[in-house]
């Protein structure tokens, strides 16, 4: 749950997994998937609209308050919980016993009035068949906040969010199985889309086809190409989406 550097996911010995994306892709064929599983933060809404920094921000302070310490040193402790346990809060939580709730209360309590509602993206959820799922290593009421904000919260069927996983986040690969164990679909039938790569890595181990929606930090795009398989790589989601959801079925 920030936008601070991650290591870089180590390459695996053979590359034959991994596929390089290349040109945005179209995808007539993907149509009638039966599950869509969509990451929230800079996936369904763009990165350009500065949310996801709001949160970050509201991360370092409550490290600051924890801890009593200043912002500088609260963003060195946070970008070491980040590199050592994959998320901020799950290193608070190891080492801390910190309160996921009260922690999530505070970074999700956002304005999110910057973030512009999509009619295309309205449009193409709308007109897309499968059933649909926001999963995410936020909370659900931030889901529902930011969801509401761009007017899709209704394409949803459930948000999966870092409670329901155990709050274990992504990509450790548990919680994926028990997104597919919970919400009873065939990974193989269910399409998955993310702005961080590597956290695609674990939905094409169970089956999934993946879509990357191409991000510019490096975190976002750590193991590219090297240790994590992208069956589409998407600029513009709402006008992708739009083409896959009035494309005939292959
Ligand atoms: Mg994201």
């Amino acid at each position: 749950m920030t936008d601070t550097p991650s290591p870089a996911v180590p390459a695996p010995a053979s590359a034959s997994g991994s596929v390089l994306p290349s040109a945005p892709s179209t995808a007539a064929g993907l149509r009638d998937r039966a599950v869509w599983v969509f990451d929230l933060d800079n996936t369904l809404y763009p990165a350009s609209c500065n949310l996801f920094a709001q949160v970050d921000r509201r991360i370092n302070e409550f490290i600051a308050g924890h801890f009593n310490i200043g912002m500088d040193e609260a963003r060195v402790r946070q970008k070491r919980f980040f590199r050592e346990y994959g998320t901020t809060l799950r290193g608070l939580m190891v080492e801390h016993d910190v309160d996921p709730v009260a922690y999530m209360d505070y970074v999700h309590d956002i304005d999110v009035s910057g973030v512009e509602p999509s009619a295309q993206l309205t449009d193409a959820l709308r007109r897309l068949p499968g059933r649909k799922i926001i999963y995410t290593n936020g909370s659900v009421r931030h889901a529902e906040n930011v969801a509401g904000r761009l007017g899709i919260l209704d394409a949803f069927e459930a948000v999966f969010d870092i409670a329901a996983a155990g709050f274990v986040p992504k990509p450790d690969p548990r919680p994926y199985a028990t997104l597919v164990e919970r919400h009873g679909f065939d990974p193989a039938d269910a399409c998955m889309v993310e702005d961080i790569a590597r956290n695609l890595a674990p939905a094409h181990a169970l089956g999934m086809t993946t879509v990357w929606v191409r991000g510019e930090q490096e975190y976002e795009k750590a193991g590219v190409g090297a240790g994590v398989h992208i069956d589409h790589t998407v600029d513009d989601l709402p006008s992708w989406l739009a083409a896959v959801a009035g494309a005939t079925s292959a």
